[in-house]
């Protein structure tokens, strides 16, 4: 696939000269350059290949390029390109269709958005119109979105220079490796997280209160699947005091932790689901808002003030309508959830070996190593440090996804075990290079 017109010097150039960037310093930017993609591998223009355990922004839960959804794209194409969001399309239909079926019972319909952000945002605003209030409670250790109500609803730093929505109060989440709440198990970590919600909603004033936001598993966060309970928790003090749950299921969902939705593993049923990304693994940009029955009636003699351009575009759901079908098909979600057990089991004799892992928690394929200095103080490895393994890691052809003093461990959901040994092995060798500089 090398492309002999142009190469990565020349990429990165042009680049640099005309594309402004996401959360960045434009002058201290250094992208990776890519031009290809295939499974879990990427190539850059020089022909150099990497093994993406990113997933990118934890979407590509197909891989790159699957062949299935690529020639649905293709076909979509050439029936029709784009339709008004107040049209019906039977494409639409089948999208919005399989989605529902593959919600909890109680849910009957999809609101489309662009992406995770503007679910959030229509999902917030769905429950502010039913409840007739104005609050939204979400975690401080989240993120949800960057637009105006869900980058203010997002409890990391990203919040801080964008707050210009109002009504939003933030909580702690569980986080028992880092407790705020003096925790010594997951049991009292649980018990205490939901007294300090319980604290934070009546001293807000409960009847204030539109929402509670929450990702079923904190993702970008580091990847903190709540203890046994909360959740169930969450859900009770939301129908003691008439509260809608939103799940933001946006990177959580579709196989990420070895279900369709992360919220099967805590039988709960939520008000409201967000979703993006895995949905059809960022193949056309897509997101949206899965509503269930007791909110979608309310609709139902009521206007819903609020829509996009590109709400339910067909080729965002030809690739929905095929992403699903394909990852039945190859039993892409059971896979991951067996890729679960060979990388938990990596990762944490990653973690016997080497004093830097503080932690390993996750699911499915979605994990993270948390790095420290010093395992008794648990001091996070410096930046330095992090950048190290990132180039360590990237030198070595493996993709690796960094976030704070974390490795995110992220790949598709149809990786293979060979790929994951393969992973495995680099992540080992960077660790012990690293250790050696960093270690207190
Ligand atoms: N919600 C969660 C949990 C996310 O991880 C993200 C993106 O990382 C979003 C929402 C926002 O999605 P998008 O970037 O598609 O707007």
């Amino acid at each position: 696939t090398h492309d002999q017109k142009t190469n990565n010097a020349l990429v990165h150039q042009q680049d640099r000269e005309f594309v402004f960037h996401s959360w960045s310093v434009q002058g201290a930017l250094n992208p990776l350059v890519i031009q290809s993609g295939q499974g879990c591998v990427l190539w850059d223009y020089d022909g150099k290949e990497y093994l993406d355990f990113s997933s990118q922004l934890v979407n590509t839960n197909i891989g790159h390029q699957h062949p299935k959804v690529v020639a649905a794209i293709k076909a979509q194409a050439d029936e029709l390109t784009t339709i008004a969001p107040s049209t019906a399309n039977h494409m639409r239909n089948q999208a919005a269709q399989r989605i529902v079926a593959l919600a909890p019972a109680g849910f009957s319909k999809v609101f489309f958005t662009n992406a995770g952000a503007d679910a959030n945002e229509n999902a917030i605003r769905m429950a502010r119109l039913y409840t007739g209030r104005d609050k939204v409670l979400s975690s401080y250790r989240s993120y949800h979105g960057n637009t105006g109500a869900a980058i203010v609803a997002t409890g990391d730093a990203r919040r801080v220079p964008n707050e210009y929505a109002r009504g939003h109060v933030h909580f702690f989440s569980p986080y028992l490796y880092r407790s705020e709440f003096w925790a010594a198990d997951e049991a009292q970590e649980c018990a205490r997280a939901l007294h300090h919600l319980r604290r934070v909603i009546e001293s807000e004033g409960p009847d204030g209160i539109a929402a509670i936001l929450l990702e079923s598993v904190p993702g970008t966060a580091g990847i903190m699947v709540p203890p046994p309970g909360y959740m169930q928790g969450v859900r009770a003090l939301c129908d003691e005091f008439g509260i809608i749950m939103i799940m933001d299921e946006v990177m959580s969902g579709f196989g990420r932790t070895g279900k369709w939705f992360a919220l099967e593993h805590y039988d709960v049923v939520p008000d409201l689901i967000t979703f993006a990304k895995g949905v059809n693994s960022g193949y056309v940009p897509a997101g949206g808002v899965i509503i269930s029955t007791a909110l979608s009636d309310y609709f139902n003699d009521k206007m819903f003030p609020g829509g996009l351009t590109y709400s339910g575009h067909p080729l965002a759901m030809a690739s929905i309508v095929a992403t699903i079908d394909a990852m039945k098909e190859e039993g892409m979600v059971e896979h991951a959830a067996q890729m679960g057990e060979l990388l938990g089991a990596g990762l944490r004799a990653l973690a016997d070996k080497h004093a830097l892992i503080g932690e390993v928690r996750g699911m499915g394929v979605f994990w993270a190593l948390e790095l420290v200095a010093n395992r008794a103080s648990r001091a996070k490895l410096p930046a330095a440090a992090m950048n190290t393994i990132k180039a360590a890691c990237m030198a070595r052809g493996l993709l690796p996804f960094i976030a704070d003093n974390r490795i995110h461990v992220v790949p598709p959901c149809n990786v293979s075990a060979e790929e994951v040994a393969r992973a495995l092995a680099i992540y080992d060798d960077v660790l012990a290079k690293v250790a050696v500089e960093y270690t207190e």
